[in-house]
């Protein structure tokens, strides 16, 4: 079994290396006649963009995406700085320099990965996923024991913040960062899987089809893990086959079939204010443009954040977003469970979670009021601060960094749920909703606690279980997010995930909780 495994490994490591070298090959070469369409399809007016473009970038040949890139970025640079100053803004090259470099390179990319997109497939993706099974499969199914107990997770230096754990965390966050800051360097990426796109919305890949691809298929692959790690657990099976249901169908085929008749392309089940640019102004135009069916995501929208979400909470508890449908969870649940272990358990830690996710809903929320209130009265801002200043720093902060870098890239160091805890406003949402007005809880038969401590150490949220169990009190905590993997690695059987009255939730012995309902002195 283990030379399977190792011939696994070794077929995953030649699909990731050539994956990562495909940005270094291939070639770029602007033709006039490709860059006269960009121009005309641009309405480009700049004259210096125009001279500088043709002077240095149409009709040569660049055999790797960085000098190409660069070039394009400093004529787009270059001419906004300089009509910029003259204020001749209707000269002025529009969007954000390293997208407009990637629209180009993906019209200008040429030679062999674009000319074999299928083989590369194979060759990258291919391989990488039938590397991946033939590690993962042996692995659980003959070696490891069922669930997570003894697997000497603090020994492997994958899992333990050793070397290989910090080789994946340096891959991730340099996939991140070209992801959302240099796409233009990744367009040899998109053109493997510009056939899938094609089939499903019409269009070319852009980054963004490339993301939601490799997401699926790396929740896939992660998922079979999951299965067979937690084959004795029917709570675990279900929620691993939801969340990859909601992620294949909801988030990524229905959207890009909606793109394909003309739809807006949406994500049912990404509520705001997850979905932090929902009430910008772009989107509620594209929305009143789009007929029928704009009309109906607006209200659904709404209602899904009003209604939906709090009623859902209510019933259920957060759970049933954060564990069962949301793609952030569902990632950290498939791709980050080795990592779960990591998340800090400290009380400084819960002290500081509380503060910044709040800080985070707040920023939110103060974001699309002087948004929604620039949009209906035709101001730029509110109290000095100008709209697009607000939303740029958001998108930046919280969208790019926090949720996408620091919160994915970051598994492998400080845990899976590093974006769930301490950044998303809807977990947030979800938590004061949870805490206050629930009718979940997670019980303890403290008796049979034997402090084994497996429950705090897998709990992903870094929340003590056991300190609860002890004490025999109700787990009530606006962060748990019902994985109930804390209940999965109880050898005795302790915790259970409940839905009941409210009645009786919170203990009144509790002297983590007692009668505070004050939500000031939770935040304390
Ligand atoms: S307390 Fe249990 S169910 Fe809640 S987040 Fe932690 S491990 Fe998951
Ligand atoms: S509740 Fe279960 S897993 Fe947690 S310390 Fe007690 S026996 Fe161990």
């Amino acid at each position: 079994m283990k030379n399977i495994q190792n011939t696994g490994l070794s077929i995953f490591l030649i699909g990731l290396t050539l994956f990562i070298s495909l940005i270094f090959l291939g070639k770029y070469e602007l033709t006039p006649a490709i860059f006269e369409q960009i121009v005309k399809d641009n309405r480009i007016k700049s004259e210096l963009f125009i001279n500088d473009m043709q002077t240095n970038v149409v009709g040569k040949e660049f055999t790797d995406p960085f000098s190409f890139s660069s070039e394009i970025r400093s004529a787009s640079n270059n001419a906004n700085v300089r009509h910029i100053n003259n204020k001749e803004y209707g000269k002025k090259i529009w969007g954000k320099p390293h997208v407009f470099a990637y629209d180009i390179a993906k019209k200008a990319g040429t030679g062999l990965i674009k000319e074999n997109k299928g083989m590369f497939w194979w060759l990258t993706f291919g391989l990488g996923i039938i590397g991946a099974l033939l590690y993962i499969t042996p692995n659980v199914i003959t070696l490891g024991p069922k669930g997570i107990k003894n697997n000497g997770i603090y020994l492997n230096a994958a899992t333990n913040r050793g070397w290989i754990g910090w080789f994946v965390f340096i891959f991730l966050v340099s996939f991140y960062l070209l992801l959302y800051f240099a796409p233009d360097y990744i367009v040899n990426w998109t053109y493997i899987v510009d056939p899938i796109s094609e089939a499903l919305s019409g269009n070319p890949a852009g980054q963004w089809f490339l993301y939601g691809f490799l997401y699926c298929v790396v929740m896939v692959v992660m998922a079979v893990r999951m299965y067979i790690k937690y084959r004795h657990n029917k709570y675990q099976i279900l929620r691993t086959t939801s969340v990859l249901f909601f992620q294949i169908v909801f988030a990524f085929l229905i959207p890009e079939i909606m793109v394909r008749f003309q739809m807006p392309w949406y994500d049912f089940k990404n509520a705001f204010p997850l979905d932090y640019d929902f009430f910008f102004k772009w989107n509620l135009k594209e929305l009143t443009n789009s007929g029928g069916i704009g009309l109906f995501i607006l209200v659904w929208g709404i209602m899904l954040t009003l209604v939906i979400v709090p009623l859902m909470v209510y019933f259920f508890g957060k759970r049933w977003y954060c564990s069962w449908v949301c793609g952030c969870g569902g990632l950290a649940e498939t791709l980050g469970d080795p990592y779960r272990q990591l998340s800090d358990k400290s009380l400084k830690a819960w002290k500081f979670e509380r503060w910044i996710v709040h800080g985070v809903l707040v920023f939110a929320l103060v974001m699309t009021g002087i948004t929604l209130y620039a949009y209906f009265t035709g101001a730029k801002g509110v109290l000095g601060i100008s709209t697009q200043s607000i939303q740029s720093a958001y998108g930046l902060l919280i969208g790019s960094f926090f949720a996408g870098v620091i919160g994915t890239g970051f598994y492998p160091i400080f845990g899976n749920r590093v974006w769930c805890r301490f950044g998303c406003p809807l977990a947030a949402y979800l938590g004061i909703v949870q805490r206050f007005k629930s009718r979940f809880r997670i019980t303890t038969n403290g008796g049979q606690c034997i402090s084994c401590g497996n429950c705090s150490t897998y709990c992903e949220q870094g929340i003590d279980v056991r300190a609860y169990a002890q004490k025999g009190e109700n787990i009530v905590r606006a962060s748990c997010v019902g994985c109930g993997v804390c209940a999965a690695v109880c050898p005795r059987g302790v915790l259970k995930l409940e839905n009941g009255p409210e009645e009786g939730r919170i203990n009144p012995t509790d002297i983590l909780l007692g009668n505070d309902v004050d939500l000031m002195k939770y935040l304390k």
